[in-house]
C-alpha cells in the first residue's frame, strides 16, 4: 500500500515537472503571438475617426470595430494619422501594416494593387444638398467630396460612371461649392454627416434620404504575400465580430454628443443677440460722441461768444464785427451798406477830469443808444478803447443826418445832461460799400477807409462826419431815387413813352418814329435817358421799364389802327433783356396778338454792343424775331467797337448809322469819307440803312447824295410827346 502511494506521490512530481515548463512555454507563445498592426487612418471624419479632445488618442466607430476585429484575430492595433492626402496615397508608405477604410480594392497612387479585407460594417452614405431639392439620377450627378477620400470616389466612379465628382480639400470648401451651386450635392457616410450637420451655419442644408446607399467598411494593404497573409488573420477577426458588437459601438458613437462649437458658431448661433448688443453698443458710442460733440460745441460756442463780444459794453469784440459784417454783406448783396469809424476826441480828457468809471459808463451808454438804433442786418461793435464800427444801411441823405443825430447828440451831451460841463466830442468817418466790396468782402480795409475819414474830422473839425467817398454816396443816392423810385413812376406818369419822326429826306414824309422814353421825376425834375437808362441796366431793373415802353407803344398802334392809320414805331431793346429764361421773341409775338397789331409794325433796336457782348443768344433772338415777321435793326452801328465784324455776321433788316462821331470828329473830311464808305458797303450788303443824329441840312444833303435818304434827327424832329406826334402825323 505504501508503495502504491509512494508511487502515486512521484508521479504527481512528474506530472507537475512536465507541465509547468508546458505551460510556461504555451505562455511565451501566447505573449509572442500578440502583434501590433499598425493602421494608417485619416482623422477628420468623426465620429469614425477622430481624435478625443483630452486623450488625443485616435477613436471612433472604425476604430474600435478595427481594434475588436484585430483583437480576435490576436493583434494589438496602433492608430497613425496618414500625413497623405488620401488614403490611396498611404498604401504605398510602408510605416503602416494597414491602412482603412476602403469601399473595395483599389489600386495605390504608384499603381500597386490591394488586398482588401472583409467587411467591418456597412456605413450608410447619403447625399446632402442646400435645402431640399429634386436631384437628377445619380449617373448624371455632379457631387462634391473631400479629397481624403478618394478611395471612396474611386468606388463611387466605379459604381455610378456618369457622375461627376469634384474634390476639395475641407468640409467648408464642400459647402461653399454646395452653396454657390457648383456642385448639386455632397455625399458623405452618414455618421459623419450627423456629426458635421449639427454645426448651427449648416442649417441650410438638408439630408436626402432617397439618395442613400451603402459602402463597405474595409482594411487594406499592399498586395504581397505579408499583406495578403494579414489580411487573411484578420479577416478571422472580422467574422468573429457579431452584429450586436457592431451596433453596440456604433450606438455609442452615435449617441454621444460629440459635436463641439467652435468661435464661429457660437457667433452664428447668437448672432441675433451679438448684433442686438453691437447694435446697442454702437447707438451709446454714436449718443456718447454725439453728446460730447455737442458739449464742444456749446464749449466752442461759449468760448465763442466771449472772444466775440466785448464784456464792456456788450456790443461786439473786433473780431465778432469783422465776422458778422462779413456775414451780413454775403448775406445781403441788395442792401446798400455804409461803414462808420468813430471816435471820441476828447476821450482822454474825460478820464482823466471825470474818471474811468464815467468813461466806461460813457461807452455803455453809446453801445446801448447805437444798438437801440441797429436793425438785425446791422451791428456795431467796440474796437478798441473809445472806438467803435456800425455797419449800417444807407437810407436817404436826411435819414443819414437824423440817425447820426438821434445816437450823437444824446452821446455829445451825456455829462451835460448829468449835470457836468464836457461835452463828448463825436468824430466819424464813414465808407459807402462799393458793388466791388460785395464780391470781394475785406472788413478791415473798409474800415480803413472810414477811419481815413474819421482822422480828418478829428483833425480838421470839433466834431461831426466825413464820407470816405462821396462820389460813390452820391451814386449810390441816385441809384435808390431812381431804382426806388421806378415802380411808382410807371404808374404815376412820371415816365411817358416819347416819339421822335424817322424821315424820308427828298419826300419829306414820315416814315416811322423811335419810341424814346421820358422821365419827369417828382423830386429830381427831368433826367435823361443817358442818365437813368445805365443805371436801371446795372440795377437788373432795364426789363421792367422796357416791358412798360413797349406795351404803350402797343396801346398807341393800336388807337391809330382804330383810327385807319397803319403805323410803325421802332422800340429800343436792351441788352440786359435778352435773357436765355426771357422768350423775347414770344413776347413780341404775344404783344402783337394782344393788341391787334400786325409784326410789321414794331421794329426792335438791338445796340451793336449787345451784338458784340453775347452775340450768340442776341443774334438767336434776331433770327427768331425776324421769322415771327418783326423787322430788327442795329442801333448806333458805328459807335462801337466791331462794326464791320457786326456787319458779316448779324442777319439785321436795318442798320441805323451813329452820326455822332462825324460831328465830334477832328476832321470832317475824313468822317465823311467814312460814312459815305459805310452808306455803300450796307447797301451793297443789301441791308437798308437809317442815319440817326442828323443835326443839319449839310449833313442830310451829304448823307442824301451818298445813298442814304432815311434820317432821324433833331434837324427834322425832336423826340415829342405822343399827342405832339399825332398832331405832326396828321399834318402830313
Ligand atoms: P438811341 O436808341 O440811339 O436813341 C437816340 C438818341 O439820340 C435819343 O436820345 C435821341 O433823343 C437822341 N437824338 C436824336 N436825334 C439827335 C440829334 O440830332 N442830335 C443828338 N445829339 N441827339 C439826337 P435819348 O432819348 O436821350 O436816349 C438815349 C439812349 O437811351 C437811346 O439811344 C437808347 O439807347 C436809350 N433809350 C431811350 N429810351 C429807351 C427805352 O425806352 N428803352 C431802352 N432800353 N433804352 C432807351
Ligand atoms: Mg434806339
Ligand atoms: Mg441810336
Amino acid at each position: 500500500m505504501k508503495n502504491v502511494t509512494t508511487r502515486k506521490r512521484q508521479l504527481k512530481k512528474l506530472l507537475c515537472l512536465l507541465l509547468v515548463p508546458l505551460c510556461l512555454t504555451f505562455a511565451t507563445i501566447c505573449a509572442a503571438g500578440a502583434e501590433t498592426l499598425t493602421v494608417g487612418v485619416p482623422t477628420d471624419r468623426c465620429p469614425i475617426f477622430y481624435r478625443d479632445d483630452q486623450t488625443q488618442e485616435i477613436i471612433g466607430i472604425g476604430a474600435d470595430l478595427m481594434r475588436s476585429a484585430a483583437g480576435n484575430a490576436g493583434y494589438d492595433v496602433t492608430f497613425v494619422q496618414i500625413a497623405e492626402p488620401t488614403l490611396k496615397e498611404a498604401l504605398d508608405n510602408p510605416e503602416y501594416d494597414v491602412v482603412m477604410p476602403f469601399g473595395s480594392a483599389i489600386f495605390s497612387a504608384a499603381g500597386n494593387a490591394t488586398a482588401v479585407s472583409d467587411n467591418l460594417f456597412q456605413p450608410p452614405f447619403t447625399l446632402v444638398t442646400k435645402g431640399t431639392r429634386k436631384l437628377p439620377e445619380f449617373n448624371r450627378l455632379k457631387v462634391g467630396m473631400l479629397r481624403s477620400q478618394g478611395g471612396v470616389a474611386e468606388t463611387v466612379r466605379q459604381l455610378y460612371p456618369g457622375i461627376e465628382i469634384n474634390m476639395y480639400e475641407t468640409m467648408p470648401e464642400c459647402v461653399k461649392a454646395l452653396r454657390e451651386g457648383r456642385v448639386d450635392a455632397l455625399l458623405h457616410n452618414s455618421y459623419v454627416w450627423s456629426y458635421v450637420l449639427q454645426k448651427p451655419s449648416y442649417e441650410d442644408l438638408t439630408i436626402q434620404p432617397s439618395a442613400m446607399f451603402t459602402m463597405d467598411f474595409r482594411v487594406g494593404t499592399p498586395d504581397t504575400e505579408e499583406g495578403r497573409a494579414v489580411i487573411e488573420r484578420l479577416n478571422r477577426g472580422i467574422a468573429e465580430l457579431t452584429e450586436t458588437r457592431r451596433q453596440a459601438i456604433a450606438l455609442d458613437y452615435t449617441s454621444r454628443k460629440l459635436y463641439q462649437y467652435d468661435f464661429g458658431d457660437y457667433l452664428y448661433q447668437y448672432k441675433w443677440i451679438l448684433l442686438l448688443v453691437g447694435a446697442v453698443t454702437v447707438l451709446m458710442i454714436l449718443i456718447t460722441i454725439q453728446k460730447q460733440r455737442s458739449i464742444r460745441l456749446r464749449h466752442e460756442e461759449k468760448l465763442e461768444q466771449v472772444v466775440n463780444t466785448d464784456p464792456l459794453t456788450g456790443a461786439l469784440s473786433m473780431s465778432g464785427f469783422r465776422k458778422r459784417a462779413e456775414e451780413l454783406i454775403r448775406a445781403h448783396p441788395d442792401i446798400p451798406y455804409l461803414i462808420s469809424f468813430n471816435n471820441i476826441k476828447n476821450f482822454t480828457f474825460i478820464n482823466d477830469s471825470l474818471g474811468r468809471e464815467a468813461g466806461d459808463e460813457l461807452l455803455r451808454f453809446w453801445a446801448a443808444k447805437s444798438m437801440e438804433h441797429l436793425n438785425d442786418n446791422e451791428c456795431i461793435g467796440h474796437i478798441t478803447a473809445d472806438r467803435f464800427a456800425i455797419l449800417f444801411q444807407a437810407s436817404g441823405d436826411e435819414k443819414i443826418v437824423q440817425d447820426i443825430r438821434d445816437v450823437g447828440d444824446p452821446v455829445r451831451n451825456y455829462f451835460i445832461d448829468r449835470g457836468k460841463e464836457t461835452p463828448v466830442r463825436l468824430c466819424s468817418g464813414i465808407y459807402v460799400l462799393t458793388p466791388q466790396d460785395y464780391q470781394e468782402i475785406n472788413v478791415d480795409r473798409m474800415l480803413d477807409c472810414a477811419r481815413i475819414a474819421e482822422r480828418k474830422v478829428r483833425h480838421n473839425r470839433k466834431d461831426g462826419y466825413e464820407f470816405y467817398n462821396p462820389d460813390q454816396w452820391q451814386k449810390g443816392k441816385k441809384i435808390s431815387d431812381i431804382c426806388n423810385h421806378l415802380p411808382n413812376a410807371m404808374v404815376n406818369g412820371e415816365i411817358r413813352v416819347w416819339y421822335q419822326p424817322q424821315v424820308h429826306f427828298e419826300t419829306g414824309k414820315i416814315i416811322g418814329a423811335e419810341a424814346l422814353c421820358r422821365w419827369n421825376h417828382s423830386r429830381l425834375g427831368w433826367i435823361s435817358p443817358t442818365e437813368f437808362i445805365p443805371l436801371l441796366e446795372e440795377s437788373d431793373l432795364i426789363y421792367e421799364l422796357d416791358c412798360f415802353v413797349w406795351e404803350s407803344v402797343c396801346r398807341d398802334l393800336q388807337r391809330w389802327n382804330g383810327q385807319g392809320k397803319h403805323r410803325s414805331v421802332s422800340v429800343n431793346l436792351s441788352r440786359c433783356d435778352i435773357r436765355e429764361d426771357r422768350n423775347i421773341p414770344e413776347q413780341f409775338a404775344g404783344l402783337i396778338r394782344t393788341y391787334g397789331l400786325t409784326p410789321d409794325q414794331l421794329r426792335i433796336e438791338i445796340t451793336e454792343t449787345a451784338f458784340a457782348e453775347n452775340s450768340d443768344l442776341v443774334i438767336r433772338t434776331t433770327v427768331q424775331l425776324r421769322e415771327l415777321g418783326f423787322q430788327v435793326e442795329m442801333d448806333d452801328f458805328g459807335s462801337g467797337y466791331s462794326s464791320l465784324h457786326m456787319l458779316k455776321e448779324v442777319p439785321v433788316d436795318r442798320i441805323k448809322m451813329d452820326l455822332h462821331f462825324l460831328a465830334d470828329s477832328g476832321n470832317p473830311e475824313k468822317g465823311q469819307i467814312i460814312v459815305s464808305y459805310i452808306i455803300q458797303m450796307i447797301r451793297s450788303l443789301g441791308l437798308s440803312v437809317i442815319a440817326e443824329g442828323v443835326e443839319n441840312i449839310s449833313q442830310a444833303s451829304f448823307l442824301q447824295s451818298h445813298g442814304c435818304s432815311e434820317m432821324q434827327g433833331f434837324y427834322f424832329y425832336k423826340p415829342m410827346p405822343v399827342e405832339e406826334y399825332e398832331a405832326i402825323e396828321t399834318e402830313q
